[in-house]
């Protein structure tokens, strides 16, 4: 297949070498020259601008910083979609705004131009290897017509929904790793404060539920089953605790204490005797919505 690469990165130099690998013909595009170099010598030929890499080939990939710079490569002055055809499809695997992807999608239906949002998560060594999981939105169809381009790059690839919905999901599990890294920190900085070797402390709490409590709570609140295995009541004496003892030894702990007062609401609006994973019925009347498994 013909497929065109845009920005080629700490990310996009692996997954379009990836691409050269399962036998794709690749024309790419850097603003930067070396990476370019690199895959012209990596088998790839090399375009001059966004649209001319869109008007030559049926595939068009970019893997580019930011929302902005995706609007850039893809509607400024010798953009993609100067060049692009009409019946192409369009995959933007860049970490970028949802709602950046759903206007790129507006914009080119009427074209018919086909796009997808294909986010990605595993890092430089998941881009090399070719182990990335791909978190994909945008019409099934497209979706299956392109899977086998995705499985050139990626391994556990998920469809979730329409355009945007890659996006959404990433944004998702973004949150997840910046809380597990910020409170492991307060964990490991309140254990070295107090005068434990943190190699102790990371061996317990990464082999422990912490580490497991998704598996075990996130099907039971997707159910709505907040029977309590744990009470949100003495979750909150444990982190009473936890904050009394960063006071005493001097080790700031921000995100605790903002659990803790969340914790403290709950007690205080009935929902003490329910298991601590019903901390998201908080978030749920903030937000007006139930979180509950579809159908
Ligand atoms: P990077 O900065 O290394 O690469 C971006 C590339 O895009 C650069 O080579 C740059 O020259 C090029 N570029 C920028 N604007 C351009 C334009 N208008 N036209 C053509 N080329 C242009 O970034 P990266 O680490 O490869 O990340 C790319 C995306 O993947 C980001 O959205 C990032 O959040 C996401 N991501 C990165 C990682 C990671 O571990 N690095 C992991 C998952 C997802």
């Amino acid at each position: 297949m013909k497929i065109g690469f845009i920005g080629l990165g700490i990310m996009g130099k692996p997954m379009s070498k990836n691409l050269i690998k399962a036998g794709h013909e690749l024309t790419v595009f850097d603003i930067v020259q070396p990476a370019v170099r690199e895959l012209e010598n990596a088998g790839a030929r090399s375009a001059r601008s966004s649209k001319e890499v869109a008007s030559e080939t049926d595939l068009i990939i970019t893997m580019l910083p930011d929302s902005p710079d995706v609007e850039k490569a893809a509607f400024e002055r010798n953009g993609i979609f100067e060049g692009i055809r009409p019946g192409s499809v369009y995959i933007d695997m860049s970490t970028i705004s949802p709602i950046t992807s759903r206007r790129i999608a507006e914009t080119a239906e009427p074209k018919r131009i086909r796009v997808l949002d294909a986010p990605v998560s595993g890092g430089e060594k998941g881009a090399i290897e070719g182990t990335l999981t791909i978190m994909v939105g945008g019409a099934k169809s497209v979706f299956d017509e392109c899977l086998p381009v995705l499985q050139a790059m990626g391994k556990n690839i998920v469809y979730c929904g329409d355009v945007g919905s890659g996006q959404v999901v990433k944004a998702c599990n973004q949150i997840l790793v910046a809380g597990v890294l910020e409170s492991a920190g307060e964990a490991l900085v309140l254990g070295a404060k107090a005068g434990v070797d943190p190699e102790i402390v990371l061996k317990v709490i990464a082999g422990g539920y912490a580490m497991r409590v998704l598996d075990v709570r996130g099907p039971l609140v997707l159910k709505r089953d907040f029977k309590p295995g744990f009470k949100t009541r003495l979750h909150y004496k444990d982190l009473s605790i936890a904050l009394a003892a960063g006071s005493e030894y001097g080790a700031p702990l921000p995100v605790t204490g903002l659990i803790h007062e969340m914790m403290g609401a709950m007690k205080v609006l009935g929902r003490g005797e329910t298991d601590h994973s019903a901390i998201i019925t908080i978030l749920e009347d903030l937000a007006k919505v139930e979180v509950k498994k579809a159908g």
